[in-house]
């Protein structure tokens, strides 16, 4: 089985210095792909300079939901104007997250929605970060801003509202290692619902590693425990969902595969 990691963080400070022999171990077990996700402005210029380095990893450009009051999509726009973006893939992570802050609702929402238009300016697909925000954001995918070239919303969090939009509208969702966390057994059922074609996997690390590596650097190298998770839930064969997200990681980020 060979795996596509659609939602990584090597741009990430805790892989300083073990960044070559994290990689190499994960080529080493079966990764193909990596997509390397920002979420602010020096994290995606980092994001485009490993994309630049490594073939197989791929990039993404974004200004997170905690960084509204930091920095601009006009940044964004600048990055992917003067740098190589031949390996851009999406616009992300992108999102809504009232987790912590929950005072400034309005101004996250006005960054995603531009952000959108940004994506759909520059023809790519978006990466939503969505936390404990799944009304507002079902309300602006509703009502606001439809990007044109591809929806997948990471580290999916289910509700009613959101696997409903997301089946109406042939968005993607990612699953990662929370879907290990005995807490989040209640994803079986929706899980269960989402069409395979419309499920792709992420790891988010060096966050969320799985149910046993709870706590520790997670990588790419973890992306099997998280496949088998989800053929259990989705009470399918380990190898055809392995091929299947697969499949919906390259056509989702126009990965041409070599
Ligand atoms: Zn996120
Ligand atoms: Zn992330």
């Amino acid at each position: 089985m060979r795996y596509i990691d659609t939602h990584a963080h090597y741009n990430d400070e805790a892989y300083e210095n073990i960044l070559d022999e994290t990689l190499n171990n994960c080529i080493s077990k079966n990764v193909d792909y990596i997509v390397n996700v920002g979420y602010d402005v020096p994290s995606s210029k980092k994001a485009i300079e490993l994309s630049d380095k490594y073939d197989y990893i791929y990039s993404a450009i974004g200004i997170h939901p905690h960084d509204v009051d930091n920095y601009k999509p006009e940044q964004i726009l600048e990055l992917y104007e003067k740098m190589n973006n031949d390996k851009i893939v999406a616009i992300g992570e992108i999102g809504l997250d009232y987790a912590f802050v929950k005072d400034n609702k309005q101004k996250q929402k006005k960054l995603f929605i531009d952000q959108i238009k940004l994506a759909n300016y520059l023809k790519l697909p978006i990466l939503i970060h969505s936390r404990d925000a799944s009304f507002d954001t079902y309300d602006v995918l509703k009502n606001e801003e439809q990007a044109k070239y591809g929806t997948l919303f990471h580290c999916f969090q289910p509700s009613d509202d959101l696997v409903r939009l997301v089946i109406e509208n042939g968005y993607y969702v990612a699953f990662g290692g929370n879907i290990t966390f005995k807490r989040n057994e209640s994803f079986k059922e929706y899980i269960k619902k989402i069409p395979i074609e419309q499920i792709v996997i992420e790891t988010d690390c060096p966050y969320l590693a799985p149910v046993p590596y709870r706590g520790t650097v997670n990588t790419s190298a973890n992306l099997p425990i998280i496949c088998d998770k989800l053929a259990e839930y989705k009470e399918m064969n380990v190898e055809d969902v392995a091929k299947a997200v697969y499949e919906n990681s390259l056509k989702f980020f126009n990965i041409k595969q070599k």
